[in-house]
């Protein structure tokens, strides 16, 4: 019987050291899976602020590289050679100037980058372009991959259009910040019998794109307003205008909204001819009469855009 009650008051000893064992073991597990947990949140924290600097940087650096790779292409077009793919066209300079930039970063953050221009497309803004990069970057055993987007301003660039549409062996000249199309115009509306195509000689456009201030557009009717923007050269918004992308590629007319500008006759002429937008004499094709029949210098404008600018006809300017 004693030896009885010392073998069971031995078990309860180790059973209760047991449980105590076990009982410390898995506190022990608890706490170091803790302290790991919070080590590594810790560093991928630090590794995210670390590159957020670096992708926040690089969606600036991309507004001003996109921007640059659109006037690159309407360089070319200048330079008279066609841009068949604008979007092709502008992703290539993009991704020449991005390989430029990620050595730039190498040196400077000693980060290793990779970018790929996605796509360049147009906003429901006619003014912004929007890009989308695919950027990989690596560091210090850490990586990350990550679509960076940037819109661009078109504000400031050349108008493509004119030259793209007519090409530069028409003759069309830019100079003083506007175009000029000499005969070019003129040629084209013989070419495709419209009427009074002799309206057209020596007629000018704004060569800039610049947004026009004074909307809505309605107000261009009030005194001193048509003059101003004719004499500044502003561009309009307009669903039935080609977007700049478009312009690039020498469409008069797309399916994205896009612009619109004047294009002023300077002619003693008072025939029926073209309306003036740049996307009726481009692609549209109807015609407009003289707002004021004794100006020189006065539009020709269809009934639908000078309800669009309330320009009811009499205007001074
Ligand atoms: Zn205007
Ligand atoms: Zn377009």
């Amino acid at each position: 019987m004693k030896r009885k009650k010392l073998d069971s008051k031995g078990n309860i000893i180790v059973g209760t050291t047991a449980i105590l064992i076990v009982a410390l073991l898995l506190i022990c597990i608890f706490v170091v899976t803790t302290i790991n947990f919070i080590h590594d949140s810790n560093i991928e924290s630090t590794a995210n602020d670390n590159f957020k600097y670096i992708i926040e940087d690089y969606s600036r650096n991309l507004e001003v590289l996109g921007r640059d790779s659109i006037a690159e292409a309407t360089q070319k077009v200048y330079n008279g050679l066609p841009v068949h793919d604008s979007e092709d066209q502008i992703k290539k300079n993009l991704a020449k100037r991005l390989s430029e930039k990620n050595e730039e970063y190498k040196k400077k953050y000693d980060i290793d980058l990779t970018s790929e221009p996605l796509s360049v497309e147009p906003t429901d803004s006619p003014w912004k372009i929007l890009f989308k990069v695919k950027l990989n970057g690596k560091k210090d055993g850490e990586m990350f991959s990550q679509i960076v987007e940037s819109n661009s301003s078109i504000e400031g660039l050349r108008d493509p259009l004119p030259v793209a549409k007519l090409t530069i062996a028409s003759g069309i000249m830019a100079y003083d910040d506007k175009i000029h199309y000499k005969t070019a115009l003129s040629a084209y509306m013989l070419l495709h019998n419209f009427d009074s195509p002799e309206s057209y000689i020596e007629a000018t456009a704004p060569l800039t794109m610049k947004k026009c201030p004074y909307d809505p557009y309605v107000h261009h009717g009030d005194p001193n307003v048509l003059r101003d923007c004719l004499d500044t050269g502003y561009f309009h918004e307009s669903a039935d205008g080609s977007c700049y992308l478009c312009r690039l590629e020498g469409k008069g007319k797309c399916p994205h909204y896009g612009m619109e500008v004047f294009i002023q006759t300077h002619t003693p002429l008072g025939n029926e001819s073209l309306s003036c937008s740049d996307h009726v004499v481009f692609a549209d094709h109807y015609n407009g009469q003289k707002i004021d029949p004794d100006d020189w210098d006065s539009l020709i404008l269809d009934s639908s855009h000078r309800k669009k600018y309330g320009l009811s006809g009499n205007e001074s300017y």
